[in-house]
This record gives structure tokens, C-alpha cells and sequence, in this order.
């Protein structure tokens, strides 16, 4: 199958741009370039038609996805509250109808992969079919130590579950829900998991100044939340130690907004990604990631929506669109271009797929779309995407055509 458009965007190292140029797939990247040899079936996608890397969002819980209105914004400590009080609701509430339409957002928005964070293990029964690539986190949470056990053992369960289901499409990897929620002991038992078995790994880190305040000192507003829940008034682990622990894995931590440069240095000496979720961290106000400070560090991001229940959509346009307006200090024909390497190449990796770029012998996850008019200048290719991208005319999962 080949695919002729105005721009090709590679998203290789050289974060090439070939115009009027083909790409030749069956179910991975064959070619890619200009005049390339005859196929049987060819398309041309016309006038301000763009090929690029289908989008990849790396960090969802579409559990959450029934919510729209029923959780309170505006601080972190408040919405936590709010989940705690609603989750049962929300989760029952959502069930075949509801993982359709979150998958079908993501697929419009061009989305061909996504990690989704399990809690309980009851959406793999919805995602088991899902037409998009799924990295299926199992998701470890419990600090009290006399249910340890028990915990571990419902989360080998989950693990095992999910494991059968393993296919081309189907991956999974493990969750660590944050430094303040697990008990050391079982971050160390499901570590080793992802370690044995070469499984990436997602834990929330330094998300809120709460959280700050609560690792460095013990004291804010965790403690008066943590001694309301769980009779539990003192932190297991400086961030430090819990950070030491992911060494030797392929960990995407999420959020870090508040990661100071040690915390920063750490993770980038061990090759950790970071998974920025603007909205997410707009809605329960909890501050902007410094990404010049990130890049500094030579730490790949990648941009994800989160769930729903911290966004209104899981639209991945409209989040780094979202990302292009909030980072204001940043010029935005740069931003553009890391944004776009934020939804594709870094967040493959983060994921461990093999997609992301349009190179050969990749898989052949592929988007096109149009642009509103012609562009003057290539240089400004992806902030034009990024403000006039909503849905995409084509999707292509490994060479499949899924839109
Ligand atoms: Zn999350």
C-alpha cells in the first residue's frame, strides 16, 4: 500500500519533513520518501494533506471515563476527596458504552496506542477488543501494612489475567500509584515483576505541593487527609529512596511538577521518562511542569490526557494544543515540534512500542489529515497541526485501516 501527501512528517532524529512524498507500508514502514516504486494500491491524500506518526497517550484511566461534571476542580487535596467519595459510582457506572466512546474519542483525535492504569482489572473485559493498542497497567495502591499480602496477591491475580490476553495489540506493564500510597514492600515485590519480565512501569510523581510537603516533612494537607482515611500519619520513603528503587527499569513517571533538580538529575541519569498531563494539572491547579527545566535535564516527555476524571476530553490534539497555550515562556514554533515529539516518538518509548516515526521497519501506525489551507513555511508545519487538528481523515494501525 503506498500513501502520497504535501508533508511527511518523520519524526526521525533529524525530525525530518520530505514534501510531496510517499510512504509504502503493509503491516510495518516498507518506504519512505520521494518517487518511490510503483504499488497496487495507491492513494493520493490531495491538496494540504499531512502523513505523520499516529498519536500515542501514554497515561490514561479510562475507568473514570462516565464522569463529566461530578468531581470538584480547583485543588488537589478537594478533588482526591471528591474521587474517593464518587469512585464506586463512577466505576460502576461505566461499562461497555461508556469504554466505547473513550476509545472512540481517542481514535478520532488519531490516538493508535494508549496506556491505561487498572485499579481493579475491571475494564479489561471493554479493552480486550479494543481496536487501538493498549499497554494494560496493573495498578498496585495499599499502605497498610497488615493487608500487604492480600494486596499482592489480588495484584498477581490482575497481572496473570491480563497477561492471557497478550497480543500484537495487547501489552501490558505495571503501576505504582505514587510514593505516599504504596507500602515499600510492595513497590519492591512488583518492581521485580517489571524487572523479570522487561515491562514498563508508570507511577505519579510529585503531582502536587501537598505531596511535596508530606514526603519532605511529614506535614500539609496529606496529613490531616491521610489521619481522616487510613490512621496513617507518617510518610514510608523519602522521594529519593523511592526514585532509587526504579533503577535499572523503564519507568515513566507522571506529572513531576513539583520534582525538584535533584529528583530531575535522578531520573534522567536512569534514562526515566516523564508524561506531562497539562489539563489535568490545570483543572486541579496544581501548577505548570517546567518543561524548559525537563529538557535541560535531557528527560524525554511525553503529553497525556489522564483520565477524565482530572480532563473534559481525551482528545490528544486538543491537549497539546492546550500544552502550546499554557507553556508562555516558550517560543511556540519550538514547542510545536517537541509537542508533536511528545504525542509520538517519546511517548512510544515510553510505552516500549515499536512506532512513533515513519522509518523503516517500524510499525506502520499512521495518521492524515488536512490542513485548512497551504503553508509559506515548512518551519511552521507542526504549530499549524496542533491549532487546526482535531480529528483525522486516516488511521492506520499496523497497516490496518481502523479510520
Ligand atoms: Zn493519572
Amino acid at each position: 500500500m503506498k500513501l502520497k501527501a504535501n508533508y511527511i512528517l518523520t519524526i526521525n532524529k533529524e525530525f525530518e519533513i520530505i514534501q510531496n512524498a510517499e510512504v509504502i507500508f503493509d503491516k510495518k514502514i516498507i518506504a519512505v520518501g520521494k518517487n518511490l516504486p510503483k504499488c497496487d494500491k495507491e492513494i493520493d491524500l490531495g491538496k494540504n494533506s499531512v502523513i505523520m506518526p499516529a498519536l500515542i497517550n501514554t497515561h490514561s484511566h479510562l475507568e473514570f471515563s462516565f464522569n463529566k461534571t461530578l468531581l470538584d476542580y480547583g485543588d488537589f487535596i478537594v478533588w482526591l476527596n471528591s474521587v474517593i467519595e464518587n469512585r464506586e459510582e463512577l466505576f460502576i457506572s461505566c461499562k461497555g458504552d461508556c469504554y466505547k466512546k473513550a476509545l472512540e474519542e481517542m481514535k478520532k483525535s488519531g490516538v493508535c496506542a494508549f496506556g491505561e492504569i487498572s485499579s481493579t482489572g475491571d475494564d479489561l473485559r471493554y479493552l480486550k477488543h479494543s481496536p487501538l493498542k493498549v499497554v494494560y497497567f496493573n495498578e498496585i495502591i495499599g499502605t497498610n501494612p497488615g493487608a500487604v499480602d492480600m494486596l499482592y496477591q489480588d495484584f498477581l491475580a490482575r497481572v496473570e489475567e491480563s497477561k492471557k490476553l497478550t497480543n500484537e495489540k495487547f501489552k501490558i506493564g505495571i503501576s505504582i500509584h505514587s510514593p505516599y500510597s504504596v507500602h515499600p514492600i510492595l513497590m519492591d515485590k512488583v518492581i521485580n515483576i517489571a524487572k523479570n519480565e522487561n515491562l514498563p512501569i508508570q507511577t505519579h510523581f510529585m503531582e502536587s505541593k501537598a505531596e511535596r510537603r508530606w514526603l519532605d516533612e511529614g506535614e500539609g494537607e496529606f496529613k490531616l487527609f491521610f489521619e481522616k482515611h487510613f490512621k496513617n500519619a507518617k510518610p514510608l520513603i523519602t522521594p529519593l529512596e523511592f526514585l532509587e528503587k526504579f533503577k535499572g527499569t523503564n519507568t515513566t513517571f507522571i506529572h513531576c511538577v513539583y520534582a525538584n533538580d535533584k529528583e530531575l538529575e535522578k531520573i534522567s541519569q536512569m534514562n526515566g521518562k516523564i508524561a506531562h498531563c497539562p489539563i489535568s494539572n490545570r483543572l486541579l491547579n496544581v501548577g505548570l511542569l517546567d518543561l524548559e527545566r525537563v529538557k535541560n535535564y535531557k528527560i524525554d516527555y511525553s503529553v497525556a490526557t489522564d483520565g477524565l476524571s482530572s480532563n473534559y476530553s481525551l482528545n490528544l490534539f486538543k491537549e497539546i494544543r492546550a500544552a502550546l497555550l499554557m507553556h508562555t515562556t516558550l517560543h511556540p514554533k519550538y514547542l510545536a515540534k517537541d509537542l508533536i515529539k511528545a504525542v509520538t516518538i517519546n511517548a512510544a518509548k515510553s510505552l516500549n512500542l515499536n512506532n512513533g516515526s515513519i522509518e523503516v521497519g517500524k510499525d506502520a501506525d499512521l495518521i492524515a489529515f488536512k490542513l485548512p489551507s497551504s503553508i509559506k513555511d515548512v518551519e511552521f508545519l507542526p504549530l499549524q497541526i496542533i491549532l487546526h487538528t482535531n480529528e483525522v481523515n486516516k488511521l492506520f494501525i499496523n497497516g490496518e485501516e481502523i479510520i
